[in-house]
């Protein structure tokens, strides 16, 4: 079945969330959806916010900075969020100050220490996510496992950063259920280093448009999803 509107795969989409929630008990508002708009143009994300989708992903800083100019935080009726998902230079760090809700992929300490540097001098705070490479060699970016404690101890100092959790890439998979181990640790090294995270619970990004229900299934509080609402890139 090819669900052709955007307002069908978007429905579809929220349907599966709902679905994968319930089969795994848990409540359908603790995983959000971000949608992933990287490459589509702005009206891809005016149309999806109409229909009331919120938040919207980016992994390119002048795009999101184009964006971002354009549509700001969207309207009353219709708010938008921001979310960087993707690895972040450290010479853009100064674009994205004032402009994410949450950066997923914090990956190295001279990345966090740019981003103090910048938030400081804005007298802003980040939400940060830790990107975690538990895929081994698929991913170029992420946190080792084994170094992520000390990686969340050289963070201690940097007030300007809310370290909320953790984010995942997990390997291409033919069949979802291969990827279910990366995403299984992903969750416990999140509740490793939960008493050194701002909130409740430490948040979870991991899941995509091919994965996100066994991701859900894991615990994942953030699905980032592109291809399956916007369509192929
Ligand atoms: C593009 C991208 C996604 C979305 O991927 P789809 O397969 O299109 O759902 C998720 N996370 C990151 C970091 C991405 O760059």
């Amino acid at each position: 079945m090819q669900a052709n509107t955007l307002k069908e795969r978007l429905d579809a989409i929220y349907d599966r969330i709902a679905a994968a929630a319930s089969t795994s008990g848990r409540e359908v508002a603790d995983v959000h959806l971000i949608a992933v708009s990287k490459t589509f143009p702005e009206e891809a994300i005016v149309a999806a916010s109409a229909l009331g989708q919120r938040a919207f992903g980016e992994n390119k800083v002048q795009e999101l900075v184009r964006k971002t100019n354009a549509l700001g935080r969207g309207t009353e009726a219709n708010p938008l969020e921001w979310h960087h998902i993707g690895h972040l230079q450290r010479n853009k760090a100064k674009d994205i100050v004032g402009r994410v809700d949450l950066l997923h992929a914090l990956d190295s300490h001279r990345l966090g220490q740019e981003l103090q540097k910048r938030l400081a001098a804005a007298d802003s705070y980040l939400d940060c996510l830790i990107q975690v490479n538990v895929s081994g060699e698929y991913s170029k970016f992420g946190i080792d496992p084994a170094a992520l404690d000390a990686f969340v101890d050289t963070l201690s100092d940097y007030d300007r950063l809310r370290i909320r959790g953790l984010m995942t890439l997990a390997s291409p998979a033919e069949d979802p259920e291969q990827v279910r181990p990366e995403m299984a640790h992903l969750r416990c090294l999140s509740e490793g280093i939960a008493d050194r995270c701002t909130g409740q619970q430490p948040l979870l990004s991991m899941g995509m448009s091919g994965d996100f229900e066994v991701a859900i299934s894991e615990g994942a509080t953030h699905v980032r999803i592109g291809s399956a609402i916007f369509g192929s890139r």
